[in-house]
């Protein structure tokens, strides 16, 4: 029974059975063929072979039952449509044989063209197309060519090289110019090294070579280029690749026949217009392969009228059918137009804003799917200064955008290089092969990383995409000489200290400083633009679809600033209040040493001196950010410093002392303070004295900063202001740590506000595992829980946020054990589960709790998908990615509502 089922398994479509839903059956290209055809557009015929009959095949090595069979049905249905039996020695049908994945991954994987054709039917191949025995020996040639290297793995240099050869002897160095005869004589040579290479004769069986074709289609799926590409684009590696057979047409057949691809808007800008190439006397590949120079495809109106309005007609239609910018692939034989592929086209993220919105106002499409078809990625992007470019700039080398930004600096070979020439002031680009975790401080100290091997989750690319840093990865072209300090590309040398430019949103690479110019979408958020400005198409939609994000989305953004200036930044960015004051960060700088002599303190007065230093400024801190965010809410957290971000290292203090002793100089001082951070040194100080413990031990310090907080609120309000503070409690893992703080904050509130009319909450964090696993004890002393997703992950994985993204985590994305870092987007199943259960069993406890999140995660699009779907009242994340957090928030809801796409 079961091998019953197997064989009635349908593994192969006629493109007339298919359609453009079909993308995980019959992958992009068969798909989208189906759908042309379905719509009467001029389609070459032909069949699809399934993605599923692709992923038998490589599960077991064989085709599976069945699938020989329905390919011969096919096949015979479309000799039947053709009039012409496949290889038929009079008058041959000839397929082309393509891959197809459901995602595009172009050039990754195999094609091979012309199969049917052999010794007998080359001649009836000739004399369909007029007696033109030169274009049927050069189809010939081309076949045994692709089918020896991709079928057969026969080096194509060979091939070359025979084809350089033969063009040597008839003295020219165009293929054009070689005549019938001589590609006949390279048909042989051809057959020769195909014999040498695979031990047997090129297969004269047409239907041989068809079956031999599609399983070489097959494999490829496994091909490293296609694995690494998957890796990179994060396509998932089990989804096989789909094999279209169709019959051949033919563009070289002389001046009336061609190829070309044609966009239906620009794919850069979004402009409307008709954007494409075409080449006359050619095929595709030709076009590819760069040999010729193609025209713009408006020539195509004075070559052949007939077929470029045609042409046209099925753009306009193919657009509104799709109702979106559709790439077109399309050669015409002999006057007669066919349509060889089509699919929804890839965009630069400027035109998905720009195309989006004249979708809309073509009335092709509704706001919801408008906003649906951009991304947060996208704004990002087009948030990062970009380079001004001209004519002038032209790349040396493209490797892979690994993280987005534009960097210009002198090129330098080795991290102790890049840190000193940046303590000198210097702007450099560390360019390295690839680059390991010795490489840290040079990362850190460059502008810009530039290397020649790996892809998007190599060492380089993760560690920079972690800091923000531009980052160029595996631009192979870049012949990297460390020990010389040098690289080569394309005949230039690059030395230590010339200045180079990258850009990791495209991943080229640039000799000399190419001049920055500023993200008009960034000028558009801080509200800098003119009248003209505003009216350029792109920050038109940028402003229609945020528009349209805010009035759907459900979870409010704030910002995490701990400024004024941040925070005013923040909220002309949108932001909807402070979700994250991290008071910590007012202790840095001249203040660090009013911080160093509380934590040292020995004595009640010498810690009460030092905490009555710190309120009035502490209090002018707080009264800048409640003005900048007047009548928004601000919560802020009470100080949660790791202790050695404020005491001296001990390492060097030590020598210190030792020196100074050595020397006989008096250090009764020092040794104090010595013993004291000996006293006070932890080996795991992000799992040590910080936050609400250091609260605890440390007598008056939260009541200070709870003070200065209100009396800061209350001066405000007094102002005519408008202050809504919330103060946060980190680290609190028990509800009596929280009651603790709480009743001793209570008191000093009652006291503070006085008839001002200021209200307070006070919440906590929610960033240690136990503190999610008992939210419902702890929400009954909690008027709001911010997830602090930063430690929760930290904590939940056990590993430590200051190393490991360095240390290991481009491996375990290598892996697969990762396909993103913890750190960057949340994991939903572990760490995610945990902010679950804290939701649920807070709100079970105090309906009501407000519930937000506050760690890195709150401006990273899937985290910010996944914080809606647990019905959190907002997320918060630092200034800049609060417009993206907008538009995520915007589109979360359209993804569980749905939008209008048919
Ligand atoms: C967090 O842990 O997620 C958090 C926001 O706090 P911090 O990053 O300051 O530890
Ligand atoms: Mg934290």
């Amino acid at each position: 029974m079961a091998a019953q089922e197997t064989v009635d398994h349908k593994y192969v479509y006629d493109f007339a059975e298919g359609n453009k839903d079909l993308k995980d059956l019959l992958g992009g290209k068969g798909a989208n063929l189906a759908e042309m055809t379905n719509l009467g557009l001029p389609v070459p015929p032909g069949f699809t072979i399934t993605t599923e009959a692709c992923k038998a095949y490589l599960a077991t090595g064989a085709e599976p039952a069945g699938l020989a069979d329905q390919i011969e049905a096919h096949l015979e249905a479309l000799e039947r449509e053709m009039g012409r039996r496949l290889g038929d020695p009079d008058d041959p049908l000839l397929v082309s044989v393509r891959s197809g994945a459901k995602f595009s991954m172009p050039g990754m994987m195999e094609t091979v063209l012309n199969v049917g054709l052999n010794d007998r039917s080359v001649v009836g191949l000739s004399a369909q197309a007029g007696q033109n025995d030169r274009f049927a020996w050069d189809s010939y040639r081309r076949l045994i060519q692709m089918f020896g290297k991709t079928v057969c793995d026969v080096p194509g240099e060979e091939f070359e090289h025979a084809l350089e050869e033969a063009k040597r002897a008839r003295g020219t160095t165009d293929d054009l110019d070689l005549a019938a005869d001589d590609l006949r004589g390279l048909v042989d040579a051809y057959k020769k090294i195909f014999v040498k290479h695979t031990g047997r004769e090129f297969p004269q069986e047409p239907r041989e070579q068809l079956d031999l074709a599609i399983r070489a289609v097959f494999e490829s799926w496994n091909a490293e280029r296609a694995v690494v590409y998957r890796r990179q684009e994060r396509i998932p590696a089990d989804l096989g690749t789909a094999v279209n057979v169709v019959a051949m047409v033919f563009g070289n057949l002389g001046p009336d026949s061609g190829t070309g691809v044609s966009f239906t808007r620009d794919p850069a800008s979004g402009a409307q217009g008709i954007y494409g190439d075409y080449l006359a006397n050619a095929q595709g590949e030709d076009v590819v392969a760069g040999i010729r120079n193609t025209v713009p495809l408006q020539e195509l109106e004075r070559i052949d009228k007939k077929s470029y309005d045609e042409l046209l007609g099925y753009m306009a239609r193919l657009e509104e059918h799709y109702r979106d910018l559709c790439d077109i692939e399309f050669t015409i034989e002999r006057g007669k137009l066919w349509m060889l592929q089509t699919r929804v086209g890839k965009r630069t993220a400027a035109a998905a804003f720009v195309i989006a919105g004249q979708l809309v106002d073509e009335g092709l499409i509704d706001l919801n799917e408008a906003l649906h078809r951009v991304n947060g990625a996208q704004l990002a992007q087009l948030m990062f200064p970009r380079f001004r470019l001209d004519h002038e700039f032209d790349p040396v080398a493209k490797g892979v955008g690994a993280s987005p930004g534009a960097a210009s600096g002198k090129a330098v070979f080795s991290s102790d290089r890049a840190v000193e020439l940046a303590a000198q002031g210097e702007s450099v680009i560390l360019v390295r092969r690839e680059t390991n975790p010795d490489d840290l401080n040079g990362m850190i100290a460059s502008k810009g990383i530039l290397t020649s091997r790996g892809g998007k989750t190599s060492h380089a690319a993760v560690v920079a995409r972690g800091m923000g840093k531009t980052c160029v990865s595996g631009a192979d072209e870049l012949d990297v000489n460390i020990p010389q300090r040098r690289f080569t590309v394309g005949g230039h040398t690059v030395g230590e200290g010339d200045v180079i430019s990258v850009d990791g949103t495209t991943g080229k690479v640039y000799l000399g400083e190419v001049p920055v110019m500023p993200s008009e979408v960034v000028q558009y958020f801080e509200g800098t633009l003119d009248a003209e400005q505003r009216d350029n198409p792109l920050v038109r939609a940028v402003h229609r679809i945020m528009t349209h994000a805010d009035q759907l989305r459900r979870l409010t953004v704030r910002a995490n600033a701990d400024t004024a200036d941040d925070a005013a930044r923040a909220r002309r960015f949108g932001a909807g209040g402070i979700g994250l004051c991290r008071t910590e960060h007012m202790f840095l700088g001249d203040r660090r040493e009013l911080v160093e002599r509380l934590i040292l303190a020995r004595t009640d007065d010498e810690r009460e001196n030092a905490l009555a230093a710190l309120l009035p400024l502490q209090r002018t801190d707080f009264v800048e950010i409640f003005k900048a965010m007047d009548g928004l809410p601000v919560t802020v957290r009470l100080i949660d410093p790791p202790l050695h971000e404020f005491l001296p290292p001990l390492e060097q203090l030590a020598v210190n002392v030792a020196v100074a002793q050595e020397r006989g100089e008096d250090v009764a001082k020092e040794e104090a303070l010595l013993a004291a951070v000996r006293r006070m040194h932890e080996e795991n100080p992000m799992l040590g004295l910080r936050g609400v413990r250091l609260g605890l031990v440390i007598p008056g310090l939260f009541a200070m900063q709870v003070r200065a907080i209100v009396e800061a609120a209350v001066a405000v309000v007094r102002d005519g202001g408008s202050a809504c503070p919330e103060i946060m409690v980190p680290l609190v893992g028990a509800v009596q740590e929280l009651e603790t703080v709480r009743a001793e904050a209570e008191k000093i509130i009652a006291e503070v506000v006085g008839e001002s009319g200021v209200e307070v909450l006070i919440g906590t964090m929610i960033e240690v595992p136990r503190a999610a696993l008992t939210a419902g004890q702890i929400a009954e002393a909690a008027e709001f829980f911010s997830f602090g997703t930063n430690d929760l992950t930290q904590m939940g994985w056990g590993f430590s946020r200051d190393d490991v993204e360095a240390a290991f985590f481009w491996r375990y994305l290598e892996l697969g054990i990762f396909g993103i870092s913890p750190f960057e987007s949340i994991d939903t199943e572990g760490v995610g589960r945990l902010v679950r259960i804290a939701a649920e069993e807070g709100r079970a406890a105090r309906p009501g709790l407000k519930l937000g999140v506050c760690g890195e995660h709150g401006g990273d699009p899937d985290s910010v998908h996944f914080f809606h779907s647990v019905g959190l009242d907002y997320v918060s994340c630092s200034p800049f990615r609060v417009p993206v957090a907008r538009l995520e928030a915007g589109r979360a809801v359209v993804e569980t509502t749905g939008s209008d796409s048919r």
